[in-house]
């Protein structure tokens, strides 16, 4: 792999190709092998062993590195691989703060590590930077952050927040799973965050048809840690899941670009019909600001409330273009109701602890035709009774990019 001379921009990196394959073949080849043979008894050679490191997953970890702007990156196998790696560099008893709105898989694991005694999980509101400052001390050791969250689009200062924890304790790890924004609209790790996570499952695959993760750190203490891990354990991503990824990469920045310019129209859209949308692209949101201090856009997942399980239930079920699916991050359009899909794993106590409305519906937007959108979401809004047909033509003037039924 040739680097280039001068960083390129990430549209340009990520279809960028330089390989030194033998063929001057123009995509990077698979190397479904699990072995390789040595050249002698003594001379091992780059790669022995898959599980220890393979030539399409090294291709891959290189091109992530340019993105992520990382100096190394490791694929496994899934997101919750990455928090299951990133976790075993505790000892046992550490002390670690957990956000409150986090993904609820890392909810799971978190509660499970916490219950078993192997971790002190403390869960608190990440968007409050005081009191963040309040409950970090010396004893902790690891600290995980996701903004936006979802579904709640919760927005944490990451900076605020990392700069705090790592004057009070130098050997805090900071880790942010970046999962939301992508590598395209945010670089956490400028942000002082130590370890940065994606799962790969959602855009930077973005075809729903592998799962993967990506860790990503400039620490290369933390990296040879985080490598020792994975080789261990056997969790790297398999060679031809890594050339699927690399593909899928390619078209991040179009697939994003497009995917956030319809969720902002999504948004203005809900907005006029009068519910409380949660998105940080949006004026209301209470912290719009600071996440366009830390962030190049908005992204495309978004979530509102109807005022009713049973109307946000019959939306749900209403539309058509909308797959009811959990996941996002896919080139298609996609619905969902989160306490009854996505954490549902999150118990109903804690939910409301939480002020998460039972109501809400999230919406994870897609490459397709605006106008196609907003007319499958006008159709359910029309069909569940959300909106009257008397105030359909009102709706119509005030958002005529909605075309009229
Ligand atoms: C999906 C997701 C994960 C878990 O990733 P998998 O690839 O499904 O294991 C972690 N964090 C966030 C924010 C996610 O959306």
């Amino acid at each position: 792999m040739v680097k280039p001379t001068k960083p390129h921009h990430i549209e340009t990196e990520l279809v960028f190709s330089k390989s030194s394959d033998q063929f001057n073949a123009s995509v990077p080849p698979l190397y479904q092998s699990a072995t390789f043979k040595q050249e002698s008894l003594s001379n091992m050679g780059e790669y022995d062993y898959t599980r220890s490191g393979n030539p399409t997953r090294t291709y891959l970890q290189h091109k992530l590195a340019a993105i992520m702007k990382a100096n190394q990156t490791f694929a496994v196998t899934s997101g919750m691989g990455c928090l299951d790696v990133i976790v075993r560099l505790l000892l046992p008893g550490d002390e670690v703060i957990a956000g409150d709105d986090l993904y609820g898989g890392t909810h799971r694991l978190l509660t499970y590590m916490n219950a078993k005694g192997d971790l002190k999980v403390f869960h608190h509101d990440t968007t409050n930077t005081e009191l963040m400052k309040s409950k970090i001390t010396p004893r902790t050791k690891m600290i995980f952050l996701e903004s936006p969250t979802n579904p709640l689009i919760k927005v944490c200062d990451v900076k605020a927040i990392s700069d705090y924890a790592h004057s009070v304790n130098p050997d805090v790890i900071i880790v942010f799973d970046n999962t939301m924004m992508t590598p395209l609209l945010m670089t956490p790790l400028d942000l002082g965050v130590d370890i940065q996570y994606e799962s790969a499952t959602k855009y930077l695959n973005g075809h729903h048809d592998i799962m993967a993760g990506v860790i990503a750190t400039r620490n290369p203490s933390l990296a040879e840690r985080v490598y020792f891990v994975i080789n261990s354990t056997g969790c790297g991503l398999s060679p031809f899941d890594c050339w699927l990824l690399s593909r899928g990469l390619r078209t991040l920045a179009v697939r994003v670009e497009r995917q956030q310019r319809n969720c902002v129209k999504i948004a203005q859209f809900l907005e006029q019909v009068g519910f409380k949308v949660r998105y940080p692209g949006l004026k209301s949101h209470p912290q719009y600001e600071l996440h366009r201090s830390q962030c190049l856009g908005a992204g495309a997942v978004l979530s509102f409330e109807t005022g009713s399980v049973t109307l946000s239930e019959k939306i749900v079920e209403a539309c058509d273009i909308f797959g009811i699916a959990v996941s996002f991050g896919c080139v298609n359009s996609l619905i969902s109701m989160p306490c009854k899909m996505s954490h549902a794993s999150i118990d109903a106590k804690t939910r409301e602890e939480r002020d998460m409305p039972e109501d809400l519906i999230r919406l994870c937007i897609g490459i397709e035709n605006i106008d196609d959108l907003i007319q499958d979401l006008t159709r359910a809004f029309l069909k569940s009774g959300a909106v009257k047909l008397n105030e359909r033509d009102e709706l119509f003037n005030a958002f005529p990019v909605h075309p009229k039924l």
